[in-house]
């Protein structure tokens, strides 16, 4: 085992992180831009580095600085958390050929999975389904594009195959608009992910988001532990999320979650994995794998009692999974809000002191979050104040604690998302549950 590892990231992940190295005994060096100085999780940590100025571009995003606090605390491994660097196929390399351990899969399989287009070309080969479309990026001339788009048909959605984050997508209803689109969508990725590469693929109507979690170690073995629906999204972005996904029964998640697994065997993948894919008349179709540690991450642990955390470390330190994948039976249901420093109307940020923090608890709740009476919410990152996560032995008790524990939940005087999870708890077609992706932006439409 590591004797001691880097976090690099900040916020409530670096705190979940921080604890994970506790229980495992390994040292934990934390790092921080100037804003974050006085932040408590850095003051928990054994180490603390200073790495820049609060723009991330100049911090958490700036690898010679990461790499050279990594160098001066002696740390064996860095866990580069989720965002930030946690997808960047060159830092995992630089981490890697410093001698140290990137915690996270191979640089190479980043690379391939970060690229959607080679992400779902290996999906495929491995008999994953996937959603169809032009098999690989668009072709050069016109005519051509127009009779993919056509053989596809429409809607279909334009994607960025470096894309991410909800970003370099759009839909297509008309071929009128076809080949605008593709160039407007071109010209935004290549800005925005440096890749101007872009497909297109069937635009579904419906679609609910479920994915799957895979853990694999590097001696060939890997597990699934099931799935999470995370399709209350608002801009493409997860709101609310719950495991299991309602309506998936036993039998199709073990088939779908066997498959997960045995692709990650044959790509020879390590460490975490989600697998995401949409969900409409009952047919699964891939649209991405995330080769990090999860926002969501903990509706799982709270259904499975696996601290991923601690696997992905224990992986990553070339140990031997810890379960069998007849160890992983999922009891329970378990729900996360993510609660963001936002206006819950406008959804406007709300950085800012928190004058008054005070946590919900009782059975089944948790929260990992890194705020505290005092905080100031910086205004330079995401918005994310902290996730409360409930757990009840089916889907009704879940609601039933999600409604009372944020009753209980004090943000005071920023805005966050706390009201708007109470409105929606209170939406008859989500405690029905198996809602669809446009839910939520109907919901907000409605009100
Ligand atoms: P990102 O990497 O930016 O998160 P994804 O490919 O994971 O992008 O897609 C994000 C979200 O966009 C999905 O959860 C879904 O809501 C929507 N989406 C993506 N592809 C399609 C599609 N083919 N049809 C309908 N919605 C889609």
């Amino acid at each position: 085992m590591f004797d001691k590892v880097l976090i690099a990231n900040r916020g409530e992940v670096a705190l979940r992180i921080l604890r994970a190295c506790r229980e495992l005994g390994i040292k934990a060096v934390a790092v921080h831009s100037q804003a974050d100085r006085d932040a408590k999780y850095v003051k928990l940590a054994d180490e603390s580095v200073c790495i820049g100025p609060n723009p991330a571009t100049d911090s958490y995003l700036h690898i010679p600085a990461v790499m050279s606090a990594a160098e001066v605390t002696d740390a064996e491994a860095i866990h580069p958390g989720y965002g930030f660097l946690s997808e960047n196929a060159d830092f995992a390399e630089i981490v890697e050929s410093s001698g140290l351990t990137f915690i996270g899969p191979s640089a190479e399989l980043i690379r391939t999975m970060g690229d959607k287009v080679a992400a779902k070309q290996a999906m495929e080969q491995a008999g994953v389904p996937c959603v169809p479309g032009s098999d690989g990026p668009l072709p050069p001339d016109e005519s051509r594009i127009r009779e993919v788009a056509r053989g596809v048909g429409y809607p279909i959605m334009i994607k960025a195959a470096g894309g991410g984050g909800g970003k370099g997508m759009r839909v297509v209803h008309t071929e009128a608009s076809l080949l605008s689109a593709i160039s407007m969508t071109q010209a935004e990725a290549g800005k925005a992910f440096g890749n101007d590469t872009v497909y297109l693929e069937k635009f579904l109507g419906q679609p609910r988001h479920v994915e799957f979690q895979v853990v694999a170690d590097k001696h060939g073995n890997a597990i699934h532990l099931g799935e999470r629906d995370c399709s209350v999204q608002r801009r493409h972005q997860k709101l609310l999320e719950e495991a299991p996904a309602p309506g998936i029964s036993e039998e199709v998640r073990q088939e779908m979650g066997q498959r997960c697994a045995e692709a990650a065997r044959r790509l020879g993948y390590t460490g975490l994995g989600t697998y995401e894919f949409l969900y409409e008349n009952g047919e699964f179709f891939f649209i991405e794998m995330n080769t990090r540690l999860q926002v969501e991450h903990p509706i799982t642990e709270a259904i499975t009692g696996v601290d991923l955390v601690k696997e992905q470390i224990r992986v990553a330190a070339s140990e031997r999974l810890s379960h069998e994948q007849e160890d992983i039976v999922p009891r329970g249901h378990a729900i996360e809000c993510r609660i963001n420093a936002e206006d819950p109307e406008t959804f406007a940020p709300s950085p800012g002191p928190i004058e008054h923090f005070h946590l919900p608890g009782g059975p089944g709740v948790r929260l990992d979050t890194h705020s505290y009476t005092g905080y100031v919410m910086p205004p330079f990152y995401d918005s994310l104040l902290g996730k409360l996560i409930v757990t009840g032995e089916n889907r009704e008790e879940a609601q039933a604690r999600l409604g009372r524990a944020l009753e209980e939940f004090i943000v005071a005087d920023i805005r966050t998302t706390i009201p708007l999870h109470q409105r929606l708890l209170r939406d008859g077609r989500f405690q029905t549950g198996g809602v669809d992706i446009h839910f939520l932006e109907r919901f907000l439409g409605e009100e």
